[in-house]
């Protein structure tokens, strides 16, 4: 059966690249109707926090990467947190210094740095010196009963090379000669890293090991401890990294690069999951746009790209677009009135005002939050103010004096507003009587009516805009403060 995991650590945000990483591993296993494992990597007990953790689970949630087993979802491999598992790890490592793949090693750090001196001095690579590998029986109880502080050390061979079959790039190999033994508990009996690690993919039964290549050095000292103890090996998949525009190493000082950052900015998560997924991945065709359903059923790892990705934040924000376009109308709707009626744009949610706002509004925007600029600009019009003063009406006329004059009698008489009182037909047959009367059509008569009535060049349908605003207006459903 396909298992994987996701295995973060919980020492800060979930990022785009752990993001991308767990949607990998979720597709694989969606795909492949295995089983989706979420495992927490707190062994840095100093870095790691449960609000951090609590973060990192939000986010996978908000993207909607559910996984089957992890914290608070119990399954038969538990626990899920690396700091419950301690026995487990001391139990393996006890394990191999039985059958002698580990040893005890009594170095002291003054030594161990004087190792790296010595090593340098020669041009050699800083390698443990293997000073208590081939140590006696008797030389071992000496140092135990003085009570020396002690490792467990991992015998690395001294020769040859280790090679494995990764899925993305694959044949990897390296050499041992370099390695150097390694510790694997520390003194203090606490387990290193990649330890644990080998412990719990083994243990819990771990198929597939799909993680960024920044853990290429890992999987090397992995795969050892996994011969060691006798454990069959997954199959490793390296997913290259996500680079900036400039193509180094994405982060911060890029711009955002939390998932939560996005959420905050009004991101949509099926517009997130469908952009990370073409980071670095395609199903061939020239198609962009994809659900996470459809994903699952195109996803496939040999399709993962081997090169760096390049993370485009705009080409996100047109995906977004595109995303909340091909929402259901009444979602866009009532995820735009929540947040309009939220920030105070509008009294209360007036459901078909909104949607009749929304309609005339999504196709120019990316974001949801992008609808606030353009209802606020829209209820700003100068119909009234612009129309009415005599400071506006010298404007209007010496600018756009023949449409200008004739706007300003039909405002002034109220036939303006009873065609708008007759919603988007009253508009049209007023529009086009007022075309034929000004002898023009099209943008030649368009234009000016959008430069005289909202004091823009651009913006949603000027007659859509034209109703809204004055249903907004006789409604009463601006806050006032906003109208
Ligand atoms: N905890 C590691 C990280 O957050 C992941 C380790 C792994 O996937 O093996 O980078």
């Amino acid at each position: 059966q396909v298992r994987v995991r996701f295995a973060p650590s919980p020492t800060g945000n979930l990022h785009v690249g752990g993001a991308r990483t767990a949607l990998f591993n979720y597709l694989f296993a969606r795909s492949k109707g295995g089983k989706f494992v979420l495992r927490i990597e707190d062994t840095d007990l100093e870095r790691s926090t449960r609000e951090s953790e609590d973060a990192v689970l939000q986010d996978l949630a908000w993207l909607g990467l559910d996984w089957d087993e992890g914290p608070g979802i119990d399954g038969d491999y538990g626990p899920y947190r690396q700091s419950e598992r301690n026995s487990l790890y001391k139990q393996h490592a006890e394990r191999l210094l039985e059958s002698g793949h580990v040893y005890r090693c009594f170095c002291s750090s003054e030594e161990l740095e004087k190792m790296k001196e010595v090593a340098q001095l020669k041009q050699l690579p800083p390698v443990y010196s293997g000073k208590w590998a081939t140590a006696t029986d008797v030389e071992v109880m000496h140092e135990m009963e003085k009570g020396t502080p002690y490792t467990y050390r991992f015998r690395v061979p001294k020769h040859g090379n280790l090679k494995i079959n990764d899925l993305i790039r694959g044949e990897v190999s390296w050499n041992l000669d370099t390695l150097g033994d390694f510790v694997i508990m520390r003194s203090n009996g606490q387990p290193v890293y990649n330890f644990c690690v080998t412990v719990d993919d083994a243990t819990m039964a771990i198929s597939h090991v799909i993680r960024a290549e920044e853990h290429l050095p890992n999987t090397l000292r992995q795969a050892l401890i996994y011969q060691a103890l006798g454990f069959p090996m997954p199959q490793f998949a390296h997913v290259s990294l996500i680079l900036a525009p400039d193509r180094s190493k994405l982060s911060k000082r890029h711009g955002a690069t939390s998932v939560g950052q996005f959420k905050e900015m009004g991101y949509l998560p099926q517009a997130m999951i469908n952009y990370l997924a073409l980071l670095g991945w395609g199903d061939g065709t020239e198609n962009e746009f994809y659900s996470l359903e459809q994903l699952v059923e195109k996803f496939t790892i040999d399709r993962v790209n081997k090169s760096g990705a390049v993370f485009d934040s705009t080409k996100l924000r047109w995906m977004n677009g595109q995303h909340l376009k091909a929402l259901p109308s009444e979602k866009l709707t009532k995820l735009i009135g929540e947040r309009w009626k939220n920030i105070g744009i509008l009294m209360e949610s007036q459901g078909s005002f909104i949607e009749e706002a929304v309609n005339l509004l999504k196709d120019g925007i990316d974001l949801v939050p992008d609808a606030d600029k353009v209802m606020l600009n829209l209820l700003s019009y100068p119909l009234q103010e612009t129309l009415m003063s005599a400071e506006g009406k010298a404007v209007v006329e010496d600018k756009l004096s023949e449409v200008a004059e004739k706007l300003l009698a039909a405002f002034d008489s109220g036939e303006l507003i009873t065609a708008l009182e007759g919603g988007h037909s009253g508009w049209k047959s007023w529009v086009k009587d007022f075309g034929k009367s000004t002898k023009r059509k099209g943008k030649s008569l368009f234009m000016p009516l959008r430069v005289l009535l909202t004091g823009k060049l651009h913006g949603p349908d000027i007659g859509g805009s034209m109703v809204l605003l004055h249903r907004a207006g006789s409604e009463g459903l601006v806050c006032p403060q906003v109208g």
